[in-house]
């Protein structure tokens, strides 16, 4: 014992504190208060007063002292049996003679603690049954004897301290211990729930959460009302461990937990929610509904195989340079599929055997001063796919320019999805062997797009070349060389392969192929790989030149056969140690790449802006705006970036003219951007990535508009608003000039219904021309007030007749929308 202090003592000796202090003055120790230490002679003198203090009576006194004594000895021995029934009886006398405490310093101190201790000890001892137990620090105030609780309940064997009585397997049922609760302690769960207790399991605040009372309580209320039934109860109610995946249906939650799903629907209408049966809750939401039912919920990451890819990953192993990847961007017939092909035609070794380079969407090249590997598709929409499905392949990108054309609009695309994802760019100004070669021009029109030479300042590498002649082609892979050496690009060699599909497609003869860029670690012929959501061995293993080879190191492309399936490009690739582990992770991601994109629609929507900001998810506003003219581009981009403010800034990463094309899509779901629209429209291809991928896209014809909706969204203010709902569309395929109605479009009904006297619209290469109303409507000759899909018919429009063959006509609807905020 550390050091007694007067308190300490008391409770000891079991006194009051007050009483001690007032022996202590009597026994001329003065000017003590109950926190102050007490040392051993302080101890004596007060032992030493208290003897003489009783003076007379000191043979008795000593008498009791023995008792006291032999009973401390009693309770030591009390492992067998007939001491303890001894013992008892002193007990019970002490608590009569209520003068115990003078007698009490007798002993020693050290023995004093000696007393306390076995008391403990026995407490715990549950096969002492005549002994009742005396709780180590029964005290509690005046009394100044420990014993007098205990004197009580000596007859009937009680079990004393009513409160903290679990059994020891009754904790797992304590609420508080959530998230210590082990996996083993599910099975006694049901056990140890008091039978047919409460069958809600307590939760922290939630809602709903009443009954939030310790297991006894509930099993005495219970038990009363069930009569002699109550003990048979535990195997009805079974305490479910739930693990809940990021995203699940309100079905599948009802199956995790056995019940109806209409159980988990009301559970959530008492929360104010109305859902349906195949609705998706997340995780939070679904674990109130779980801990409502009186089951547990976990994250469903315990079922997770990939928790285990990932511990495999992070092997040690040294990182080593490795050589960079490249993707070739630029305008159209600027040079990139020559340029690609120049340096593989070139640089490629076309080694002994056959040696013809194939086309597996990568090759790699070796330069006196290193090695570098290029994706063989060309152009920013595949380097975006790439991106959007979550793949960082791409080191550096090689923008090609042609010298006498300058920077066109892809050119600006380019370079804004290069700057988007963060990749260096090296400028390859191509046709340098062309008489009207202009590399200046090239130079000052790039500059404007923040793409500034080294000599003028900046930080870009500007080579001429010409793919034709192969003119600096050596300088532009030496230049990229160069970028390489500043990023600085590492990779492990020595662990397990892990890399990305490229390309993959299916080989009449060999089945699955795919090419895999290996990006760290080693694949091997042999290797068990998972790509995506297909597994397998690798059989074979080619390279570029159609060689068999044993292994492939960080940076290099491969094509691989062996796998179950053919994956998707821009999926990953990882060693793992056995089929049945790959196949099950396989199985696995089948579930959760559903999850992934459901999470995805959640993010990034205009309406949610506002509460992923408070929530502090959004820092940054990230639009991308396709407009029908360069001066709205550059008036929305200006507007609307000046919403920024100090929390939330607000970015266009892609301002440009012209409909909404996949690459857009791609593009916002990469950058989790939200797309303005203004007087454009999305083409099918990108309509369909806008579903499928949950993009939040919106259409104006007025920037006030847009910029207030922007900025509504930021403050959480979003009005109910109209929207506008395409009921119909047509496609003009003839225009007649008729005497009477004048222009007269000729038009096949493509989708919904054409009604006349609605509002509608002319789309031109997915650019609004008009914006009005269908004045007339004819089914041959005859006037009609609606036709539907599939038909054809002639319109009018009102005040308007501008049309052409392969123009888009567009009938909405506006409906007012309440929004989600
Ligand atoms: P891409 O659309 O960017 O892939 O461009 P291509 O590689 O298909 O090239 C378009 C056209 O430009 C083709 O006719 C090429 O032969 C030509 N071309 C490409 N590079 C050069 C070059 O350096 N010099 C000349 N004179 N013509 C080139």
């Amino acid at each position: 014992m550390p050091e007694t202090t007067v308190k300490s003592f008391a409770e000891q000796i079991g006194v009051a504190p007050d009483k001690l202090l007032q022996q202590l003055v009597a026994a001329g120790i003065a000017g003590k208060k109950s926190s102050d230490p007490l040392s051993d002679d302080e101890k004596m003198a007060l032992l030493n007063f208290l003897r003489t203090h009783h003076g007379a009576g000191e043979p008795e006194a000593k008498r009791i002292t023995l008792t006291q004594k032999s009973t401390s000895k009693i309770m030591q021995n009390s492992r067998f049996g007939q001491s303890r029934a001894v013992q008892v009886e002193v007990r019970k006398k002490r608590t009569f003679v209520k003068r115990p405490v003078p007698d009490e310093p007798e002993a020693p101190p050290a023995e004093a603690e000696a007393i306390v201790e076995p008391v403990a000890e026995r407490v715990a001892e549950p096969e002492a049954p005549p002994t009742t137990v005396t709780p180590p620090e029964p005290v509690e105030a005046e009394e100044p004897v420990a014993e007098v609780p205990v004197s009580e309940p000596v007859p009937p064997p009680v079990v004393e301290p009513p409160v903290a009585q679990e059994p020891p397997q009754n904790r797992t049922v304590r609420k508080d211990t959530r998230p210590e609760r082990g996996r083993n302690e599910r099975r006694e769960r049901p056990a140890a729930r008091p039978p047919g207790a409460g069958d809600r399991k307590p939760h922290k605040g939630r809602p709903g959460g009443a009954p939030q009372r310790g297991a006894s309580a509930g099993k005495r209320v219970v038990t009363s009302m069930s009569g002699q039934h109550a003990f048979e109860m535990p195997t009805e109610r079974v305490v479910r461990d739930v693990y809940l995946p990021e995203a699940i249906t309100v079905a599948e939650l009802a199956q995790q937990m056995s019940i109806k799903a209409v159980e988990v629907i009301k559970v959530l209408m008492q929360l104010g929610m109305m859902v349906t049966i195949n609705q998706v809750l997340d995780r939070e939401t679904a674990t109130i509904v779980v801990e409502e039912l009186g089951h547990v919920a976990h994250e469903a990451r315990s079922h997770d195989p990939e928790a285990a890819l990932k511990v495999g990953d992070q092997e040690e192993g040294a990182r080593e340079p490795r050589p960079p990847v490249v993707t070739v961007m630029g305008h159209v017939d600027h040079g990139k599929t020559s340029l690609l092909d120049y340096i593989r035609k070139t640089k490629v070794a076309s080694g002994e055997a056959g040696g013809i380079t194939q086309h597996i969407g990568a090759y790699h090249v070796e330069m006196p001063k290193g090695m570098l590997t290029f994706l063989d598709t060309p152009g920013h929409e595949a380097f975006t796919a790439m991106r959007a499905r979550g793949a960082k392949v791409t080191d550096i990108v090689i923008l090609v320019v042609a010298a006498d054309d300058g920077v066109m609009p892809q050119t600006v695309e380019a370079i804004h999805h290069a700057r988007e994802a963060g990749v260096p760019i090296v400028v390859a100004v191509n046709k340098i062997d062309k008489p009207q070669a202009d590399m200046e021009r090239v130079k000052q029109e790039l500059v404007t797009h923040e793409v500034v030479p080294e000599e003028w300042g900046g930080s870009d590498i500007f080579v001429p070349v010409s793919a034709k002649t192969g003119q600096g082609i050596e300088n532009l892979l030496d230049a990229v060389l160069l970028q390489a050496e500043l990023l600085e690009l590492t990779a492990v060699r020595n662990t397990m392969a892990s890399g990305i599909v490229i390309e993959a497609r299916l080989d009449k003869g060999r089945g699955p192929v795919a090419t895999i860029l290996v990006q760290e670690g080693t694949l091997r012929k042999g290797d068990v790989i998972l790509a995506g959501r297909e597994s397998g061995r690798v059989r074979a293993m080619t390279d570029e030149i159609g060689r068999s080879i044993k292994e492939a190191g960080p940076s290099i492309p491969v094509e691989v056969q062996g796998l179950s399936g053919v994956p998707n490009a821009g999926d990953e690739v990882s060693g793992v140690e056995n089929e049945r582990k790959a196949r099950e992770i396989a199985l696995f991601r089948q579930g959760k790449y559903k999850d992934v994109k459901l999470q995805r629609q959640q993010a990034s929507k205009l309406s949610n802006m506002f509460q992923q900001m408070q929530e502090g998810d959004v820092k940054t506003l990230t639009l991308i705006v396709k407009a029908d003219v360069q001066g709205s581009v550059e008036a929305l981009t200006e507007a609307l970036e000046k919403l920024s403010t100090e929390e939330v800034k607000v970015r266009v990463v892609h301002g440009m003219v012209g409909g909404i094309s996949e690459s857009d899509v791609n593009l916002a779901v990469a950058s989790n951007a939200i797309i303005i629209g203004f007087n454009v429209r999305a083409d099918g291809g990108a309509r369909r990535l806008i579903d499928s991928e949950g993009v939040d896209i919106h259409y104006y014809n007025v920037i006030y508009d847009a910029v207030n909706e922007v900025k509504a969204a930021m403050a959480g203010m979003l009005k109910p608003q109209f929207r506008e709902d395409v009921v119909g569309s047509a496609e003009i395929r003839e225009v007649f000039r008729t005497s009477k109605a004048g222009v007269v479009a000729g038009c096949q009904v493509s989708e919904g219904v054409i009604r006349r006297g609605r509002q509608a619209r002319v789309l031109r290469d997915n650019v609004v021309i008009y914006n009005g109303e269908i004045e007339s409507l004819r089914r041959f000759r005859d006037d009609v007030s609606e036709v539907k899909a599939g038909m054809e018919c002639g319109l009018t429009f009102k005040n308007y007749s501008d049309i052409r063959a392969g123009d888009q006509v567009e009938v909405y609807e506006r409906v007012e929308v309440a929004r989600t905020l």
